[in-house]
């Protein structure tokens, strides 16, 4: 067990931006907890690809949206690692079809909100009744990096229960750094635009087509590990003195312009 290194928790790791997250982070000498769903051989590989990096890893399968895994979970990070220093809430769920508002079922908004947002909640908060239980240490940043989306802000009429979800995640983060502040625990709203992961991967074409049409200022779509090098930025205090803030990763699609 390392009693040095920073120790993160990073959710949803065992593809996309997450994983992209997990081994930024073990490049920058995190020790890691990957998280996903559930044991996978994606999970396993990705764990292998943190070690090779010289630090310690573990994987760490549990539902994020079981609020009774949290406690669990958080125990073994301890005990298999260490104290928490970072925890970073990536793990989310697209819409289950993409449609009219009119037509959105109760069980894709209730998915939504239960991964997107409640669970995203009442992690930080277990994160953070650990984190304001141990001794402070200026030496050792602490932060909690909360991965919602442009979507937080902008619409997406066809995704709208996923837009309500990625809009209550961006307020909770914001919550959490008001009431972290003075503990000197930072809370950032990372904002991903329009990312080639998995998740993407059915619009992906539309999306490099709207980029290069203007969408965005970069006229193209990011990578994870784009997402994945803000994060790592984040969570080594390479922004000091800043918290609560929304950090898009979006080529500028959200600038307004006329
Ligand atoms: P992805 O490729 O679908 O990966 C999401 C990961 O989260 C998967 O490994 C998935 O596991 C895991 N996950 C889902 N539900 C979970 C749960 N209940 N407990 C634990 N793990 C769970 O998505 P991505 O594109 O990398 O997106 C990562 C984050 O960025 C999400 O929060 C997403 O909303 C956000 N984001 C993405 C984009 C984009 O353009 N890609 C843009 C804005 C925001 P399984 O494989 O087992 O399902």
């Amino acid at each position: 067990m390392s009693t040095s290194r920073p120790i993160a928790l990073v959710t949803g790791a065992s593809r996309g931006i997450g994983r992209a997250i997990a081994l930024e982070l073990a490049r920058n000498g995190f020790d890691l907890a990957a998280n996903d769903l559930s044991h996978s051989n994606d999970l396993e590989t990705v764990v292998a690809e943190i070690k090779a990096n010289g630090v310690d890893a573990l994987a760490l399968p549990f539902d994020v949206s079981d609020l009774g895994s949290h406690e669990i979970a958080l125990t073994n990070i301890e005990n298999g690692l260490g104290p928490l220093t970072t925890l970073v809430n990536n793990a989310g769920v697209g819409v289950m079809h993409r449609g009219d508002p009119l037509d959105v079922s109760e069980a894709s908004f209730e998915r939504c909100m239960t991964v997107n947002a409640k669970a995203l909640f009442f992690l930080c908060q277990a994160v953070a009744r650990r984190l304001l239980a141990q001794t402070r240490d200026p030496a050792r940043p602490r932060s909690i990096i909360n991965i919602t989306s442009s979507n937080a802000t902008a619409v997406a009429v066809p995704r709208s229960e996923y837009c309500a979800s990625k809009a209550a995640a961006a307020m909770i983060s914001k919550c959490f750094a008001a009431r972290l502040g003075p503990e000197g625990i930072a809370v950032y709203d990372v904002q991903p635009g329009l990312i080639e992961t998995p998740m993407t991967e059915a619009v992906i074409d539309g999306y490099k087509q709207r980029a290069a049409d203007g969408l965005c200022l970069f006229p193209w779509v990011g990578k994870p590990e784009d997402v994945a090098q803000v994060v790592a930025s984040l969570a080594t205090d390479r922004l000091p003195y800043t918290t609560g803030h929304v950090i898009s990763v979006d080529g500028g699609m959200l600038v307004p312009r006329f």
